[in-house]
């Protein structure tokens, strides 16, 4: 199969024009790709924990790319162009933005925050406003990044709902776009332990790849026990 692209945790392949194949790998890094390891079963929890996820959004009539779930670690996607914006929307008050700004680690935020960054390991994905997005020409109008906002909220309300029934704090995550072969914006790559905070809601401890980039161990453990936990009915 051809590789379209090689990622720092996933690979894309050419299934045909219109679908690639995404397979999820046990790499994991943090620090804009600074510090490394590979987990065995890493990439197949993902794989399954986004599906999940996509497939909850596609009963909510979200637009993903998802199609299919190809265990163990694939999943049959459309082919998008991507945004090359992260959107991230945060519940708490933690990781990189209580290094930035003086909010109190843990502070609850209603409405959500929602933060735009340009996605560059060079420039270390600098948040970027309006103004900034439409001058580095990543995206076509105010209004696409509205379209992204609204989405992203509702991605967001999809979730937390879901997870707080599992028992689970959805604390903030991060999302990407990209456009589909008749130019709708749809959700695209993964949701999942690699890309949200997930925070046990009785004993607020850490589900996700903080445990990695933290060095608090036991990292599978817990992507295991999120799996366990979304999966029952
Ligand atoms: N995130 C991500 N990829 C990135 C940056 C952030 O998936 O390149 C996710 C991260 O897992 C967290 C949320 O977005 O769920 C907010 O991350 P934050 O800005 O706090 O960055 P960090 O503390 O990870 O540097």
């Amino acid at each position: 199969m051809k590789l379209i692209y090689a990622g720092k945790a996933k690979s894309l392949y050419e299934l045909d024009e219109e679908r690639a194949l995404m397979e999820f790998r046990d790499d994991l890094t943090a620090g804009d790709g600074a510090k490394k390891a590979r987990k065995a079963g890493k990439g197949a929890l993902n794989a399954e924990i986004s599906a999940t996820f996509m497939e909850l959004l596609r009963e909510k009539g979200i637009p993903t790319h998802f199609l299919d779930y190809e265990a163990p670690n694939k999943h049959v996607v459309k082919r998008v162009k991507i945004v090359p914006i992260e959107v991230i929307v945060r519940n708490i008050a933690t990781g990189s933005l209580v290094r930035r700004y003086p909010f109190k680690e843990g502070t609850e935020f209603s409405p959500p925050i929602v933060e735009f960054c340009l996605k560059s390991d060079e420039y270390h994905d600098p948040m970027v406003n309006e103004d900034i997005a439409l001058a580095l020409g990543v995206v076509s109008s105010r209004e696409e990044l509205a379209k992204m906002r609204e989405i992203a909220l509702k991605v967001n309300e999809v979730l937390r709902e879901f997870l707080l029934e599992k028992g689970i704090i959805l604390v903030d995550f991060k999302l990407e776009f990209g456009h589909d072969s008749e130019g709708n914006l749809v959700v695209a790559d993964e949701i999942s332990p690699d890309t949200c905070r997930f925070w046990d809601a009785k004993t607020k401890e850490i589900m996700d790849k903080d445990r990695f980039r933290r060095d608090l161990g036991d990292v599978l453990k817990y992507y295991e026990e999120v799996k366990r936990r979304i999966s029952q009915n």
